[in-house]
C-alpha cells in the first residue's frame, strides 16, 4: 500500500490530515475508485472525466490538472507494485478555520490512496447475493460523487446486519440505486435501469454495462422501475468498479427466480471489454 497527500508520496498509515481539513469537518470534497487489472486501470478516463464534473458540480477547483492528478495516481500504482488494486482519489477543498463557505484564497488537497482490490469471492458470484430495500433519505444530488456518504454508511450497515451484500435506495417505490452500487433488473429480455438523473450516482460500469447491452443487441431502456417490478423481475444484478457485475438472489424475502440468462451475457462482455481495454492501454 502507498499514499499520496497534498505534495509527496507517504505511507498509508502516516498521520498527515490536519484537523482543520475540510473534508474530516465538513465532507466537503468528492473521490473516484479506480480498479485496477494485473496493473492496468480500467475506465481510467471516464473516472477521470467524472471527477472533473463532480469538483465543478461543487464549485471546487483542482489541485492540479485532472492529466497530472492521473500521472501521479499511476506513479503511486508503479510504487505500490500491487497488480489488482483499488485507487482511491480524494480531493477536499482543503485546510481552513472551519467556516461553512468557501476558504479564500482556494487551496484544494489531494489524498491518494492504492491497496488491494477488493475482490468477489467467486461463490458469492455463483449463487448471487442478497439486498435489502431501504427509504433513500439523501439529498437531491446524488449525481455528485461528494465525500458525505452518512446514508450510504447507515443503509450499508443495516445491510450488512441483515445478512445482506448491498441496501437499495427506495423513493416512493422507485428503485433507485444501491448504497455503493448501481441495479438493474431485466424482465421478458428487456433490461432496466434507473435513467441519469441528478438522484443517482451516474456510475461508470453502469454505463459500460449499457454500452455493452447496446453493442450485444440486448434490449435497454433508461427507465425508474418500483419495487414490485424489482420483486417479479426475471433477473437483477448490481454494478460497480468493485462489484463489477453482481447477480441478485434475493431481494428482501422474496427470492428472484434462478435465470441468469442475460446477466450472464452482459457479464462476459463486460470480460471482453476489459480485455479488450487492456490490449489498448498506453
Ligand atoms: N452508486 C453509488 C451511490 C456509488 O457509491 C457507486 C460507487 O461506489 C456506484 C453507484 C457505482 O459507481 P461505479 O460503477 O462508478 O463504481
Amino acid at each position: 500500500e502507498i499514499a499520496f497527500y497534498q505534495d509527496r508520496f507517504i505511507e498509508v498509515d502516516e498521520p498527515v490530515i490536519p484537523i482543520q481539513e475540510r473534508g474530516h469537518q465538513f465532507g466537503d470534497g468528492i473521490y473516484e475508485v479506480i480498479r485496477v487489472y494485473n496493473g492496468v486501470p480500467f475506465t481510467m478516463r471516464e473516472h477521470m472525466e467524472r471527477m472533473e464534473e463532480s469538483a465543478g458540480l461543487i464549485r471546487m477547483e483542482l489541485p492540479y490538472p485532472a492529466q497530472e492528478i492521473e500521472r501521479l495516481a499511476l506513479e503511486a500504482l508503479r510504487r505500490s507494485d500491487i497488480l489488482e488494486a483499488e485507487i482511491y482519489i480524494q480531493i477536499t477543498r482543503g485546510i481552513h478555520i472551519r467556516q461553512h463557505h468557501f476558504p479564500e484564497p482556494a487551496a484544494s488537497a489531494l489524498s491518494i490512496i492504492i491497496k488491494d482490490a477488493r475482490i468477489v469471492p467467486e461463490d458469492k458470484r455463483m449463487s448471487g447475493v442478497d439486498v435489502i430495500t431501504r427509504d433513500d433519505v439523501r439529498w437531491k444530488l446524488c449525481y455528485v460523487k461528494s465525500l458525505n456518504l452518512l446514508p450510504n454508511v447507515m443503509a450499508k450497515q443495516e445491510a450488512v446486519e441483515a445478512g445482506a451484500q448491498e441496501a437499495l435506495f427506495v423513493d416512493n417505490n422507485v428503485v433507485k440505486e444501491g448504497s455503493s452500487s448501481n441495479v438493474f433488473i431485466v424482465k421478458d429480455g428487456i433490461v432496466k435501469t434507473h435513467p441519469a438523473t441528478k438522484g443517482i450516482l451516474h456510475g461508470i460500469t453502469r454505463r459500460v454495462v449499457i454500452d455493452t447491452a447496446r453493442e450485444a443487441g440486448i434490449p435497454l431502456e433508461e427507465t425508474r422501475f418500483t419495487t414490485e417490478e424489482l420483486h417479479e423481475a426475471d433477473e437483477a444484478f448490481l454494478t460497480s468498479t468493485t462489484m463489477e457485475l453482481l447477480s441478485i438472489r434475493q431481494v428482501d424475502h422474496h427470492l428472484l427466480s434462478e435465470s441468469r440468462l442475460v446477466t450472464d451475457r452482459l457479464f462476459a462482455a463486460f470480460q471482453e471489454k476489459k480485455e479488450k481495454e487492456r490490449s489498448n492501454w498506453h
